[in-house]
Formats: structure tokens, sequence, C-alpha cells
């Protein structure tokens, strides 16, 4: 049976008026401070003290990421960091440069660090030829070791996939896929320059299961163009009936001041408006939920029994730049260019631009763009901001007790600051905490935002919450 923490959130008519007074830009929090904090002029020596300060207990476990960029052609809602070429040579290339950078970073680290959580993102990982993953699989495990319940996942473009490619991140020991789809309609894929056919994504998911990847996700946009309400009611159908073990369900980032091949969309004026975008998500909830999947946050979903789920109900879930997570505490180590990197005080980020990458790596240098060391307010606003987005609330004697003050008293002036929260019925207040609403799930952006202290500085960077 469905928990009832995971009823279906809001009805469209009080959420519209809502979405209109609240729909400002804001940042989707996969970190606190968010990456617009990093700077160029950040003292690297502190920086590799925080690295040797996180490597001090063995015990504490890794994340790798590796940001694998290319893209044969791009599709124009994307919002990544990506080459785009049909080069293939530049998939070698590109792999000696990752073998470079972990041995450059390996001797940092103490090699009985187990290996929890590993993920290749992109770009699209798949357009690496099989033969170089078997390659970058041999010197990750010569360098790292993976505790034995490691989740080691792949973002996968059906569009570029192979039975060998399937095959080659499997032995590599990947047991976790998520697949790009976006929207099954083949005129919204004609208008965002993404043409997928239903079929190459259920052969994909056969093909997956068949070599035993425990778990499948897909990934879905609303507010794409020429989206309505009832073709992406259609979209979910066939998606549902792929039966995929979890979901995400994200709103278009319409930022073409940052990326302007979104500007064609803008100028051909084919973005659903925002109303209709509610309704999507409305419509995404409830097709969703009725499915049998749980709500998890405001934009996952995924079987009762699966992991995250169960970790949301258990109040264990955790935020990374990956989305929500099960594996807390583990230091995040990132290979590749533009990849992120985090120790409890500290964020680096890798040169996001490929020569200045490459430059870095050929003259043995780590390749760090911009970096952040965090201060002791930004620690406790970092467990604040966590708890508003995965426990949906906060509870006062807790964080008082976990971070050594008066909660109440130390953060009056922003708990007064939600009277306007509170009066529109998104947040509940009393005497021993906060719990964000049903209504309030869509919103949960806007409540973490009034407890962050940086946002003044650099709002308009960000996408609309919905
Ligand atoms: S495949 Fe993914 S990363 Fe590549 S252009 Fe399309 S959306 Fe962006």
């Amino acid at each position: 049976m469905v928990s009832p923490r995971y009823t279906v959130p809001t009805a469209i008519e009080p959420a519209l008026e809502l979405v209109r007074k609240y729909n400002i830009p804001g940042p989707r929090y996969t970190s606190y401070p968010t990456a617009p904090q990093f700077s160029a002029e950040i003292d690297r020596t502190a920086l590799l003290t925080e690295v040797k300060r996180d490597n001090a207990d063995a015990s504490t476990p890794l994340s790798l990421y590796f940001h694998l960029p290319f893209c044969e052609s791009l599709c124009w809602y994307c919002g990544c960091n990506t080459v785009i070429t049909r080069r293939l040579a530049s998939a070698g290339e590109y792999v000696d440069l990752l073998i470079k950078e972990l041995e450059l970073t390996a001797p940092l680290l103490d090699p009985r660090r187990p290996v929890t959580q590993l993920h290749f993102g992109g770009g699209t990982p798949t357009f690496l030829p099989p033969a170089e993953i078997d390659r970058l699989a041999h010197a990750i495990h010569r360098l790292f070791t993976f505790s034995a319940d490691a989740e080691i996942s792949v973002e996968i473009d059906p569009r570029r996939l192979t039975q060998e490619h399937v095959a080659a991140f499997r032995r590599l020991g990947c047991n976790r896929a998520s697949l790009g789809v976006q929207d099954t309609n083949p005129q919204v894929q004609v208008a965002i320059h993404r043409w997928q056919p239903l079929e190459l994504t259920t052969q994909a998911i056969a093909w997956l299961r068949a070599a035993g990847y425990q778990s499948v996700s897909v990934d879905l946009i609303y507010g794409l163009p020429l989206q309505t309400t009832e073709s992406f009611a259609q979209t979910l159908d066939e998606v549902i009936a792929l039966n995929p073990d979890r979901l995400a369900v994200f709103s278009y980032a319409h930022v073409p001041w940052i990326k302007p091949a979104q500007k064609i969309f803008d100028d051909r004026q084919q973005l659903p408006t925002t109303e209709v975008k509610l309704a999507m998500l409305n419509t995404a909830t409830q097709k969703l939920v009725a499915a049998g999947y749980a709500q998890i946050g405001m934009d996952h979903f995924a079987r009762p029994e699966d992991e995250l789920a169960v970790a949301f109900v258990e109040g264990t879930l955790h935020r990374n730049f990956q989305g929500y997570t099960t594996r807390a505490g583990a230091s995040l180590y990132g290979f590749g260019m533009s990849s992120i990197s985090q120790t409890d005080g500290s964020f680096r980020q890798n040169y996001k631009d490929l020569p200045e990458y490459i430059d870095a790596i050929n003259a043995g240098r780590l390749p760090i763009e911009r970096g952040y060391l965090l201060s002791e307010d930004d620690r406790r606003r970092r467990t604040i901001v966590t708890d508003i987005m995965c426990a949906r609330g906060l509870d006062f004697a807790r964080l008082s007790q976990q971070l050594g003050l008066d909660f109440a008293a130390t953060y009056a002036t922003e708990l007064n600051g939600l009277d306007d929260l509170v009066a529109d019925g998104l947040v509940v207040r009393s005497e021993s905490g906060i719990d964000v609403t049903p209504l309030g799930r869509l919103f949960v952006r806007i409540i973490a935002m009034r407890f962050d202290a940086h946002l003044a500085k650099q709002r308009s960077g960000f996408s609309k919450v919905v």
C-alpha cells in the first residue's frame, strides 16, 4: 500500500495563484553554497589542505564522478557542459587525460578508503567505445577499493547505445542506469532536436535488464516546446509501461543567457505557459502515484521498496550534485572537465573548457579552475537547506543539538521571514519546528532560499522554480 506520506500534493487551482506569486529564479540546491559562489581567486594551498584533512580518516567513504562531455549532436534544451563532436578519436584522447588525472589524484587519498558510489555523467558516457570504457575501468579499479555494495551508475543515451556498451559498463561494475528520454512525442522531439523513437528506449531498457542492472531510471522534462498537458500525459503512459524503477521529472530550465541554443524556443514561441507547466507536473504526479511510485522531493519518483523511497521515509535521504541520494557522508572526487569535488569543508571545480583542462593535465597539475572554502555559517546553513530539501521540515530540538546552538533563537529572523509562506499554506510553523505542507512541496526551493545567506548577490543566474 502507498504510504500516506506519498499523497498527491496539490490540486492545481490553488497552486496556480501561488505559482504566479512565487515562480522566481532559484537554485536546485544540489549543494550549499551553490556553484555560483565558487571563485577562481580561491587559495589553492588551502583547498589542498582541506583534501589532506578530508583524508585523515581512512574510513570516510569516497564518491567518484566522471564527466564524459562528448555528444554527437546538441539537444537544444541542454543545460549540461558538453563538447559536440563526431570525432571518435576524442574518446581515446580524453580517457588518456582521465587516467592522468586519476594518477595525479590517487596519491592524495588513502587507498583503504572505500568507494561507495561512482557515477558516469555527461555529455554522453556511451560516446566512449567499449574498449575505452574497459581501459578507464582498469585504471579506476587499479587505484581505488570499492565497497561490496557500491552504487555504480551511468547516464545512458538510448540513441548512442549498443549491447557492447551495456556489457562494458557492466564489466566495470555498473548496477544502475538512468536513461535520457525527456518526451516521447515526435513533434516535441523534432522541436528540441532530439529524435528518439520509443523503440530505442524500450530496447535499451531490455538490454540493461538482461545484463543484470539492478535499477533503471528514466529522466523526463516538462516545459519543453510544443508540449501540452495531453501530449505529456501520453509520454507518461508510455514511460510507465516500460516499468522503470525510478523516474526524474524535471522542470525545463530556460536560461538562454547562459545556453544560447535555447533562444530558438523564444524565437519560435513554442514554450508552454507556466500554467501548462504546472498542469503537466500535476498530471505527472497523479499518474505516477496512481502507478504505485512514491514521490521523493519535488521531482523524483521511485518504487516504494526502492532504497531512495525507504530513505525518504526513514529521514536518511541526502542531496548531491546528481540529485537525491542514499549515500551520505562520502567525499566527492570529480574527474574530467567541469567536474566538481566536495569535501566537508570545500568545493573544487575543474576547468569548464576542454583546452584549459587538457593544458593543466598535460602540465601535471590538478585542473582546478575555481573553488570554495565553507565557513561555519555555511556548514550550519547546509544542514538546514538539506533538511528542507530532503526531510521537508526543520526539527528545532534536533537541529539545536546537532548544531550546538539554540536554533529558534539563532535563526529567528529567517523563521519570522516565513510569514508569507505560512499564510499561503506552504509551511506550518510551531514551537517545535516547521513542516513543508503537501502544497509547499512545489515550492521547497523557495523555502530553502529563505535560509540562503548568499542569494542576494546572484539570483539572476538561476532558472525559475516551476
Ligand atoms: S545528449 Fe544530453 S548532454 Fe548531450 S546535448 Fe543532449 S541533453 Fe545535452
